[in-house]
């Protein structure tokens, strides 16, 4: 946990965020500047900066952010229209809270 991390800090429920879903491990919320109809993050509790910061132990983590974008597509009603699930890695790669998440775009 990142003191001044936004993300971590709707973890911690001190700031507000449109929460779907969370488990011990995974929170995901809706992304307060949409870039799709359906802009959602599937975010891991655990703090860690960015893609390039994942290490082996992560691997079960990682699996289960893709089968959870999976399951919310289809609770959003959106997976037989197609969508995109995304990493922004670092400053050139879009990424602007270091805080790893996977953007889930979709409802065109
Ligand atoms: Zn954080």
């Amino acid at each position: 946990m990142e003191k001044n991390c936004v993300f971590c800090q709707i973890i911690r429920g001190e700031r507000p965020a449109e929460v779907l879903d969370q488990d011990d491990a995974i929170i995901v919320f809706r992304d307060i500047t949409p870039h799709a109809p359906v802009h959602i993050l599937i975010v891991p509790k655990k703090h860690i900066q960015s893609l390039n910061d994942l290490t082996e132990q992560d691997s079960r983590l990682i699996s289960n952010m893709i089968l959870r974008g999976k399951m919310i597509a289809e609770s959003q009603s959106i997976s037989q229209s197609g969508y995109k699930l995304l990493f922004n890695v670092g400053r050139g790669g879009g990424q602007v809270i270091f805080h790893l998440h996977m953007h889930l775009l979709g409802g065109w």
